[in-house]
């Protein structure tokens, strides 16, 4: 079971050697040339951007197209032989905090002295809006990144690489067809606009948060490096993973459509040099895909395709199901083991692979594409 069956069929960009990168979707070991197998222009670019554009019909119309393509066996290669690149161009990014446990935890971290959550949490999907230009491919090194911190005790910032680089396990959806500027997008309408989902690893300086956030949120902490999957698994492979969410008391303004609380099943594994050290559920998740994108556009905000919204950090209530390394450290206190070390922050060297599987459509699993990254050292 290699969970890339014929119950999946994600959508990747990729070349082979001296070729120009094209649209491919994988099947087990191998990515059919969607280019070549069916002529269609749409699919000779370096982006699923246009692919995305044409809407849910069109979608579905070449999915029904796959199997019969796979079927004849042509313009099929090795998924270890291509060179993968980013599956789509990234328009505006946006990064939620969608998950109560993780939320909570930050909060008793960083304000002990206050009620976790702040007020308005549990009225909207609190998210921000990140660099969709520093969005990066799943296997692309991270270079620790400089910046000003504070050392605890002192009042002064100092510049240097960052001591407390962490990751946030993420899941991204990533939009097809847009919408206009002026519209909202209902979150009944979800599966018009959302294409597909993917892994997502928000790169995290710690330090540099810490001393820039207040009062205008995240800036330079985060916006070195976001990575995401080589494949875009399409809404319709995830069709068995609907699942309800654990509930929401007060309930939302009826613009964030209270009855749309469905969240997907979906496992995690975050893995450090090879071991796994966290499995955050995403079915424990607050606030829905469907809500966050009605808050999104509730302002009339247009979106394009390509534009990406996260999850934000995924943690569940157990202490290894939490999706970044300064809760399973509890702010760099409690060290935790990942090969036989006792570990807080990330080192320079480290890789990190997040892995994700949900239950398919035909009693299986399927497994988004995984999130790798390794941490390069700082330049001078
Ligand atoms: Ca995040």
């Amino acid at each position: 079971m290699t969970g890339f069956g014929l119950d999946h069929l994600p959508y990747g960009v990729f070349s082979t050697e001296g070729g120009e990168p094209r649209v491919g979707v994988r099947h087990e070991d191998t990515v059919l040339d969607l280019a070549a197998a069916t002529g269609r222009p749409e699919l000779a670019r370096d982006r699923l951007n246009d692919l995305m554009a044409l809407g849910p019909r069109a979608w579905a119309e070449l999915r029904a197209e796959l199997p019969g393509l796979l079927e004849r066996g042509d313009h099929l290669h090795e998924v270890d032989r291509v060179q993968l690149h980013l599956p789509f161009a990234v328009g505006d990014y946006v990064d939620f905090y969608a998950s109560e446990h993780h939320a909570s935890n930050v909060g008793r971290m960083f304000r002990p002295d206050q009620e976790p959550l702040l007020p308005n949490w549990k009225r909207l999907p609190v998210g921000y809006h990140g660099r969709g230009g520093t969005v990066v491919v799943s296997g692309t090194d991270v270079v620790r990144p400089c910046g000003q911190r504070v050392a605890p005790g002192s009042t002064d910032p100092v510049y240097g690489p960052s001591q407390r680089l962490d990751i946030e396990a993420e899941l991204g959806f990533v939009v097809g067809a847009g919408s206009a500027l002026g519209d909202r997008v209902a979150a009944d309408s979800f599966a018009d606009h959302v294409f597909g989902v993917v892994g997502l690893n928000d790169w995290s300086a710690r330090d540099i948060q810490a001393w820039e956030y207040v009062p205008l949120g995240p800036f330079l902490g985060k916006s070195f490096a976001t990575s995401i999957s080589a494949w875009v698994t399409p809404l319709a492979a995830l069709d068995a993973a609907w699942t309800d969410l654990p509930g929401q008391d007060p309930e939302p303004l009826p613009y964030l459509a209270p009855g749309r609380t469905r969240g997907l099943d979906i496992d995690v594994e975050v893995e450090l040099d090879g071991e796994v050290v966290a499995r955050p559920p995403y079915r424990t998740m607050y606030w829905s895909p469907a809500q966050m994108l009605a808050h999104l556009t509730v302002n009339g905000a247009s979106t394009r395709p390509g534009d990406l919204f996260a999850s934000g950090t995924i943690s569940g209530t157990e202490p290894d199901q939490r999706g970044s390394f300064l809760e399973l450290s509890w702010g760099g206190k409690e060290p935790f083991t990942a090969a036989g070390r006792e570990r807080t922050f990330l080192e320079d060297g480290d890789e990190v692979v997040l892995r994700y599987s949900a239950p398919s459509t035909t009693g299986g699993r399927v497994s988004l594409g995984e999130v790798r990254g390794r941490v390069v050292p700082a330049r001078d």
